[in-house]
Formats: C-alpha cells, sequence, structure tokens
C-alpha cells in the first residue's frame, strides 16, 4: 500500500502548483493524472505538422507566477509573445505596447474617413493597458522567500491605491462600446 502525506487529483497548473508546494515543504506527495501527460488545459498538440495550444497561449505574472518560478527555482524560458493582426489585406505583427503606434497608422491608412476615431480607439487601448500594468503588477507578499511580509507593506500600500484609482476607472467601462467611446 502507497503511504503518502496527500494525494493531489489531477495535474493541470493547479494540481501541479499543489502538488510541488507541498513537496517543498517536505511532504509525501502523490500526483494523480489521468492522461497521459500533465498541464491539463495548458498544453501542445501537434496535427498536420502545426503546434497547437489546447487552451492558455500567455502566462500573465498577476502577482503569481514570476514569484513561484522564483520559489521553486524552476528552470523555465520566458519567451516574449507576438501575434499577429490581420485587417482587410494587411498585416500587422504586434509586438507589444510600442506596437500601438504601428495600428493606429495601418488603421489611419485603411479609414482616412475615421482619423478621429481611430485616435480614440487608441487612447482606450492605451488606457486600458495602463489598467492592466497595475492590475498585474502587485509584487504578491505571500510567494516571497523573504518571510518579512511586513517589510513589503510600504510597496503593497502604493499599489493598494493605485488600484483604487484603475478600479474605478474600470468600473466606468461597464457600458457598450460605443457609448464608452463618447466619452474617450
Ligand atoms: C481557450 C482557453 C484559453 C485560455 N487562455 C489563457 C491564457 O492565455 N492565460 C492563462 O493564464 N489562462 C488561460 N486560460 C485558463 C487556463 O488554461 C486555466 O485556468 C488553467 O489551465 C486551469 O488549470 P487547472 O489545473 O485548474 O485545470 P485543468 O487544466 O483543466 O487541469 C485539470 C487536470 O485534471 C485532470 N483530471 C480531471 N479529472 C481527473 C481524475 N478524475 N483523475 C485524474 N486526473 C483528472 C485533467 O486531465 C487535467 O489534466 C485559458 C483557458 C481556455 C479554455
Amino acid at each position: 500500500m502507497i503511504q503518502k502525506d496527500f494525494i493531489v487529483v489531477g495535474g493541470g497548473i493547479a494540481g501541479l502548483t499543489a502538488a510541488l508546494s507541498l513537496a517543498h515543504s517536505g511532504k509525501e506527495v502523490l500526483l494523480l493524472e489521468k492522461n497521459k501527460s500533465c498541464g491539463g488545459l495548458m498544453t501542445t498538440f501537434e496535427k498536420n505538422g502545426f503546434r497547437f495550444e489546447a487552451g492558455a497561449r500567455a502566462l500573465v505574472n498577476a502577482g503569481l507566477v514570476k514569484p513561484l518560478i522564483k520559489e521553486f527555482d524552476l528552470d523555465v524560458e520566458m519567451l516574449p509573445n507576438p501575434i499577429t493582426l490581420g485587417i482587410e489585406d494587411r498585416l500587422l505583427r504586434i509586438e507589444g505596447e510600442q506596437s500601438l503606434t504601428q495600428y493606429a497608422e495601418l488603421l489611419k491608412d485603411l479609414y482616412p474617413e475615421s482619423k478621429l476615431e481611430v485616435d480614440r480607439i487608441i487612447q482606450s487601448i492605451h488606457d486600458v493597458i495602463e489598467d492592466m500594468k497595475v492590475l498585474y503588477g502587485v509584487n504578491n507578499p505571500l510567494f516571497s522567500k523573504q518571510k518579512n511580509i511586513l517589510s513589503r507593506v510600504p510597496s503593497m500600500i502604493s499599489w493598494m491605491l493605485k488600484l483604487i484609482k484603475t478600479l474605478y476607472r474600470i468600473q466606468k467601462m461597464n457600458t457598450p462600446f460605443e457609448e464608452h467611446h463618447q466619452h474617450v
């Protein structure tokens, strides 16, 4: 009979994190996965020579991913995550925030009669990017190797203040897109 301190059912990202966390704290863990490999929705499969993501295509830090990688000393390579956007017969490779300028140029080129609207849309995207930076910018003290959580309090307070402002702005976005744009 197998004797373990914990049994984790399911080897998706949640089960893997739980099992790794327990094993790191010295517990004996049995991880049960019904499929041939772990990963759950976070997995890649191949078909006809193409590689597909089963679900997630990006891991956003959100205060958890990077601290966990650090805590467990995982050898994870962080890669850039560009996407290609197609509008009519044009393609634009989006490399990140810096691509907003080319995106605006492309839209204005294709729809010269809507230059003002394009500026508004770009401004909206820019605002959302700034809000995301705050939402995902927390340096979560719970996953810090530095156990003195109190030393993190000043940075948490300054983040909380930004978060309150951001939540107020986001809550105003709870309107249909066209209506929201009238006020941008
Ligand atoms: C289309 C799509 C896009 C997404 N994009 C992103 C993204 O870009 N970024 C992001 O962070 N998140 C994204 N997500 C969300 C993310 O993929 C999931 O939140 C996350 O993978 C869920 O992990 P989990 O471990 O909770 O569950 P799952 O990944 O579902 O894992 C559950 C595991 O349990 C196993 N299991 C189930 N029953 C049993 C059993 N009885 N016995 C043994 N094993 C069992 C399953 O085989 C599976 O391996 C996306 C999700 C989808 C569907």
